[in-house]
């Protein structure tokens, strides 16, 4: 079977991995290059993208900034999952709102902004701290603001301002202000649901992020209430969009209270643990949902751990000498900050991972991997 894969980065390569074993290929298209690759190697087939189409059995995407042309030939297919909408959820943080609101799923209280009467009315109703973030264009808290005190308006506007200034008709460029909300801690939670609507949800994952971005996902035992509120948001999100296919759902832990912050409409960096962690991974599950097989176990296989490796040219290969460690390496071109690779850890107990977490800063430095050690100790005492 093949399918045809929006995007060409690290998701696409692991996706191509998982389904080797069930005789899927995937090509994928690189949305910048405009040409169809081998997701391992980036060559490029002598291929156009609508003859990919023709070629694929299913298409879906590795993330959401998707030329809207693109979309609509894919979906014209019939052949496309999660679908357009789904895609554009993730794309644009007001659709994204709207929907939560629509499936009463509650989420960080926001306001829109496209005029600097709204970034007022923002502050008189939400409060300060504000977030301040582009609906469309972020990424790894990339695109974002934060307003601490009402002087500062006017400075910030200006920056807004020039940004909402650079959007057109076609690309129009807004501004969504939210709470800071004040989290006890950041988890997600990963399901896969199928074309007859049947759902495979994983166990909700702690993450830990570092300047914006993902530096470290904790999956070991989780309260039942958290996972319970996490499996509903699901169910409720999912069947809002009739969803086919992994979607992740990010939520902020306010005492026990989960509130969601974003959603990604595909595989996603705080599931990758699943890859060895899980009977069956997030990007198994993901292929399985859009060529309509039945869906695999969820049931984790002990109490994993999953580091990003950013900005490094190489995984230091004493990493492997830790048992139940794997490395998992993009190929990618070594960039500050870019996610380069990750690092899984799977055990049998808290103790045990925190022990293996511990005995990893031997390799990784705090600095280059934040919280390793600190949270290798949490779970060992
Ligand atoms: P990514 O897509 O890589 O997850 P992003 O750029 O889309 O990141 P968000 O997830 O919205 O951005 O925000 C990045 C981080 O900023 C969050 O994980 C959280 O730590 C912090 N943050 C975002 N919104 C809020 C908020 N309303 N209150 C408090 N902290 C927030
Ligand atoms: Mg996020």
């Amino acid at each position: 079977m093949d399918v045809l894969v929006l995007g060409a980065g690290q998701l696409a390569r692991m996706m191509s991995l998982a389904g080797a074993p069930l005789g899927i290929n995937i090509k994928a298209y690189d949305v910048g290059t405009k040409s169809v690759v081998h997701p391992l190697t980036q060559e490029k087939f002598d291929l156009s993208l609508s003859k990919a189409i023709e070629l694929s059995s299913a298409i879906t995407a590795e993330f959401e900034h998707i030329p809207d042309d693109v979309l609509t030939e894919c979906c014209a297919s019939g052949k496309f999952f999660p679908g357009k909408d789904a895609i554009k959820v993730g794309g644009d943080r007001s659709i994204e709102k709207a929907l939560l609101d629509a499936a009463h799923v509650p989420c960080a209280p926001y306001q829109l902004i496209t005029e600097k009467a709204h970034l007022e009315l923002a502050v008189a109703n939400l409060g300060l701290p504000l977030v301040i973030k582009t609906c469309q264009a972020g990424y790894d808290g990339k695109g974002q603001w934060r307003l601490k005190t009402a002087s500062d308006i006017d400075v910030i506007w200006q920056e807004m301002a020039a940004f909402i200034a650079t959007g057109t008709e076609a690309f129009p460029h807004t501004i969504i202000a939210e709470k800071m909300i004040p989290f006890n801690r950041e988890v997600s939670v990963i399901g896969a649901r199928s074309k007859n609507g049947e759902t495979a949800i994983y166990p909700v994952t702690e993450n830990e992020h570092t300047n914006g971005v993902l530096t470290l996902s904790i999956a070991s035992e989780i309260d039942k209430n958290i996972q319970q509120q996490a499996m509903d948001a699901f169910n409720k999100l999912a069947t809002e969009m009739d969803y086919v296919g992994v979607l992740a759902i990010e939520f902020f832990d306010v005492d026990g209270q989960l509130m969601v912050n974003e959603l990604a409409p595909r595989v996603h960096n705080s599931g990758h643990w699943t890859q060895q962690g899980c009977v069956c991974s997030q990007f198994e599950n993901h292929l399985r949902a859009v060529c309509d097989l039945p869906l695999g176990s969820t049931k984790p296989l002990g109490v994993s751990a999953m580091i990003n490796v950013l900005g490094q040219e190489a995984i230091p290969s004493e990493v492997l000498s830790v048992p139940g460690v794997l490395s998992h390496w993009y190929g990618k071109t070594a960039r500050a900050g870019r996610k380069m690779g990750h690092i899984n850890v799977l055990a049998r107990s808290n103790t045990e991972l925190g022990e293996k977490l511990t005995q990893l800063t031997q390799f990784l430095n705090d600095n280059d991997y934040p919280g390793v050690g600190s949270r290798g100790q949490l779970l060992s005492q």
